[in-house]
């Protein structure tokens, strides 16, 4: 890339400062299928060997043109680290929990004093380093990871964490403080390692499946508490329609919320969340990054940009089997955007990138 101003306008629009073109990238996994083949790094080596990690999400800055760098591919790390048996999945699914180590013995879960040590939690880590070396210092890294509530609920069961909420919910509080410190602690090494943001992705958050009110009372001051720790940006991933949430995420700190095409009315969501907070999104990653045609894409982004989104992306994670050239087309639509024959009205026939 060419671009040697993408981690200096990534971090300006999250501070709330005037850029010459809103970013393209992802904050959700990238890694796909197309970029398996080409950079040599496949599921589900990928997610287990550091080099690999690191050369497959690479290429979706390389290959694929988005302006960031996000790593690892899949929301198992942190309940590996704490114990969950982890399933590899394959070259096409991602690595999912296997056990919920904790569903019995919820009162044993504690911030585990060799915590930095375990698992894959070193590895991301190395991972880092290698990014910064390989990228440079102009590309932003981006660290995901599973957000207090999800991990949770993989160490005591999806059960067992929705009905405590009514059944126990002493003991779920006492759990969510603890995951909740795993996560502050976990956003601190990972900014050390050099991070520049970090992504919490944490679905059983969203409303879709938890009662905001519940989530006032039990996640927003783990949000909070997360978005004071380490130094770099804290960014969030919320599934499915999380405009009942968004007031509420956006005092938490976050500079970023990533939403998805199910948050239908744009400029609605961006008055909720005010100038506290930027909006992340939010083309269909299962729709038309997916199977559209990149004109559909085009037009879609364009929709987003029109709308006031500050950071053009995917909904959600990269669908594995979404082309190359589909990703292609959000970077083609943010440029075309601020072409001169954009504003005139001149929009369209889109040219769209050959697969090379
Ligand atoms: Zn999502």
């Amino acid at each position: 890339m060419a671009d040697s101003e993408l981690r200096d306008r990534f971090l300006n629009i999250l501070h709330g400062k005037a850029v010459d073109k809103v970013p393209v990238l992802s904050v959700t996994q990238t890694g796909t299928v197309e970029l398996m083949k080409k950079s040599g790094a496949s599921w589900p080596e990928a997610h287990f060997n550091a080099e690999k990690m690191a050369d497959l999400a690479l290429s979706a800055h390389t290959l694929a043109g988005l302006e960031a760098v996000r790593y690892p591919f899949c929301l198992t790390v942190l309940s590996e680290a704490l114990g969950c048996r982890v399933n590899p999945g394959r070259y096409d699914i991602q690595p999912s929990p296997g056990s919920s180590p904790f569903a019995k013995k919820p009162e044993e879960l504690e911030l585990p004093q060799d915590f930095a040590e375990r698992g894959r939690i070193p590895l991301i880590a190395d991972v880092t380093s290698i990014l910064r070396e390989k990228a440079g210092e102009e590309v932003p890294l981006i660290a995901g990871m599973e957000g207090p509530a999800s991990l949770a609920s993989r160490l005591l069961g999806t059960y067992n964490f929705l009905t405590w909420i009514i059944r126990k919910p002493e003991t779920l509080r006492e759990c969510l403080k603890v995951t909740g410190l795993i996560c502050s602690e976990y956003t601190g090494i990972l900014s050390e390692a050099g991070a520049d943001a970090v992504c919490i992705v944490d679905g059983i958050a969203g409303p879709d499946m938890l009662d905001p009110r519940h989530f006032d009372a039990l996640i927003k001051p783990k949000y909070e508490r997360l978005c004071r720790s380490g130094k770099g940006m804290k960014l969030i991933h919320v599934c499915g329609n999380s405009t009942p949430i968004l007031e509420t995420l956006s005092e938490c700190g976050f500079q970023g919320i990533s939403i998805e095409e199910k948050v239908t009315d744009l400029r609605a969501a961006k008055k909720l969340v005010g100038k506290r907070t930027k909006l992340i999104g939010n083309i269909s990653s299962s729709g038309v990054m997916l199977n559209g045609t990149c004109e559909e894409i085009k037009g879609e982004a364009q929709k987003c940009l029109l709308e006031g989104i500050d950071i053009l992306a995917p909904g959600c994670g990269i669908a594995p089997k979404t082309p190359t050239k589909n990703i292609k087309a959000l970077v083609e639509a943010r440029d075309e955007y601020y072409h001169p024959n954009f504003a005139s009205g001149a929009r369209g026939p889109f040219r769209c990138a050959q697969e090379d």
